[in-house]
């Protein structure tokens, strides 16, 4: 049995240039959440500036007929620099949907006061007392990420002599 559809689904991102990308049209809000957090998978291959999802009533003339459900803005990540941040203004959360950094903001489930933020990969995790305090926590973890991946490159370097050292030892 098919039941008549009464409203449908919308998910879409736009741009930068301002070009809006339709990303299909689903009988159910679930369905749509899952095709756009996909999508944004894939952000980081292309300049977003925004997603939101749209709720059309079947059948209503106007844009009565239009309901937005939600909006996200696109930022670049505090932790991993890709553009791939995105920010839901209206309910305070953000997450970075960039390859292996997924670090979010989310206000406290218990005490509303709180802001969290968090980077799963190393399991940071700290509590703020705003917004503005979260997201300088996650710039503060990408800087000493950033100095870390310096360290690397530098150990590296370092590694490399000494193994250029010990073919030539061996000679
Ligand atoms: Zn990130």
């Amino acid at each position: 049995m098919v039941e008549d559809v009464q409203r449908v689904f919308v998910p879409s991102v736009t741009e930068e240039d301002g070009n809006t990308i339709g990303l299909g049209c689903f009988s159910t809000e679930k369905v749509a959440w899952e095709v756009l957090r996909t999508f944004l998978k894939r952000s980081e291959q292309m300049l977003l500036i925004n997603s939101s999802v749209v709720v059309w009533d079947i059948d209503r003339i106007g844009e009565d007929a239009m309901t937005v459900l939600a909006t996200m803005d696109c930022k670049d990540c505090p932790v991993c620099s890709r553009r791939t941040f995105w920010i839901d203004l209206e309910h305070f959360s953000a997450l970075c949907y960039g390859s292996s950094c997924s670090a979010w903001i989310e206000e406290n489930t218990i005490d509303p006061e709180l802001i969290d933020c968090g980077w799963p990969t190393i399991r940071f995790l700290k509590q703020n007392k705003s917004i503005d305090d979260a997201v300088m926590e996650l710039y503060k973890l990408g800087d000493k990420l950033k100095a870390a991946g310096v360290r690397e490159q530098v150990s590296g370097t370092a590694e490399q002599m000494m193994q250029e050292h010990f073919e030539q030892s061996n000679d």
